[in-house]
């Protein structure tokens, strides 16, 4: 009862919350532990350097899988499983764009996860640049039997990525014969930028549909402004394969006092096809797990159970997310934290929260033994698409750790997303952060209020 009203009611003295102090020795032992040296950063380049990219339904997928099953064991994590969920198959296959007119030139490209493809001989047309669905419609009468270019600049990854979704979608309602957009980055070397798209129901034909960096999208708009037709050839032999067995993998620290009562925190293990799904979100997946894996090395086992989980196909279906949820709905209600890494460890990061004003106190206290690693500031926003299923469901409050959104997002589903662009002791941060944030979650007398 004192604990429980220490908790609720005492206000902070001079950013020391009296409440926390059964907690802070721990809590720095965490701290200085993941931070001693580059383990984690050396986890995220195993991951990434012996698997490779890990597509949904791929080899590397499952090897990986495989391998996480058995590091976990080897690290000591508890209950460690599968859980099985099938996940769809999308195969890439070859892809090439040239430009057939004016003089020929190679256009770098990536077909959109989802995209159907060409014809063997591909798709020659000329292109129609539009700035945006506006546009599109403006231009209606122009699109039919051509080759649609959304030139939409970036703003921000939630905006622009409708036109990567639904492009193809937008331009064949025009009687267009296929669709290209922009990358949806803020800048890029020349970079495409793959991801999911979806036809929607099947009222409009489906068109083949790719990716091209900023670079050729603001060529052929020039080139075009200047009233040169320019004609494009697209081959794609993308395609659908049956559905195929895949893996949530989960490791856990059985709760001493309450182990039914859940702290979960996770990232997705799948990945794009074309990097090595180092950001995206190889690093998210070892600074989570680190959290059990820090809390084994040092003993420390709190009243609460702490659950990784390493989600199966968040890209391209979010059944693993989804699987969470329909196999653990029995339990839902008690999982009494669900954290996400899914947006990179690039500097500045932060930690942030969404759920009630209850429990956004308690945790902006916790923070407050973050100050050491810069992160003691909560933000707003809190979530992630693998944890969002069971979240809803139990109305369990979410948080998130999250890189700087311009660095993430430069690299995000690209050739570019390795291992070498992450800082060793960004990835100790995150998951030093991570770690002594749940731990105090879990360890703590009363459950964070919903
Ligand atoms: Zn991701």
């Amino acid at each position: 009862m004192l604990l429980s009203l220490a908790c609720a009611a005492l206000p902070s003295a001079q950013g020391r919350p009296a409440w926390l102090d059964p907690f802070r020795a721990n809590a720095a032992k965490i701290i200085s532990t993941a931070t001693a040296d580059q383990f984690a950063w050396d986890r995220v380049a195993e991951l990434t350097d012996t698997y490779g990219q890990r597509i949904s339904g791929s080899d590397n997928l499952g090897r990986a899988i495989a391998w996480a099953v058995d590091t976990m064991k080897a690290d000591g994590l508890e209950n460690v499983r599968t859980e099985r969920v099938m996940v769809p198959k999308w195969v890439r296959g070859a892809e090439s764009l040239e430009i057939t007119n004016p003089p020929h030139h190679i256009v770098p490209l990536l077909g959109l996860g989802g995209s159907i493809a060409t014809p063997p001989a591909g798709i020659e047309a000329e292109v129609l640049v539009v700035a945006n669905s506006e546009e599109l419609t403006r231009r209606s009468a122009e699109a039919k039997g051509k080759i649609v270019l959304f030139n939409v600049p970036y703003t921000n990854y939630g905006e622009t990525v409708a036109y990567r979704s639904g492009g193809a979608r937008m331009a064949a309602q025009h009687g267009a014969v296929a669709a290209l957009v922009r990358s949806v980055g803020p800048v890029g070397l020349r970079t495409p930028h793959t991801g999911g798209m979806n036809y929607g129901d099947d009222t409009v034909a489906k068109i083949p549909t790719a990716a091209i960096a900023v670079e050729d999208a603001l060529r052929i708009q020039r080139l075009t402004g200047r009233g040169i037709k320019v004609r494009l050839r697209l081959k794609m032999e993308a395609h659908f394969e049956p559905d195929v067995e895949s893996f949530n993998v989960v490791g856990e620290i059985r709760g001493s006092e309450k182990p039914d009562e859940i702290v979960l925190v996770g990232c997705h293990f799948d990945s794009w096809d074309p990097g090595t799904g180092a950001s995206d979100d190889g690093v998210g997946c070892i600074v989570t797990w680190e959290a059990a894996r820090l809390m084994k090395k040092l003993n420390i086992r709190p009243k609460r159970t702490l659950r990784v989980v390493l989600f199966t196909n968040e890209e391209n279906g979010l059944r693993g997310g989804n699987g969470y949820r329909d196999q653990h709905a029995a339990e839902a209600a008690n999982h009494i934290l669900a954290l996400e890494s899914d947006s990179g460890v690039f500097a500045p990061s932060r930690l942030a929260f969404s759920g009630s004003a209850a429990a956004r106190a308690m945790v902006a206290d916790i923070a407050t033994l973050l100050a050491p690693l810069g992160l003691q500031d909560i933000g707003p926003g809190g979530g992630g698409a693998d944890i969002g299923p069971i979240a809803t469901l139990g109305k369990v409050p979410m948080m998130a750790y999250s890189g700087d959104d311009t660095k993430y997002f430069t690299i995000h589903h690209t050739p570019a997303d390795t291992v070498d662009r992450i800082a060793p002791a960004e990835v100790s941060k995150a998951a030093a952060a991570i770690a002594a944030m749940v731990y105090v979650v879990a360890d703590m007398p009363q459950a964070l209020p919903k």
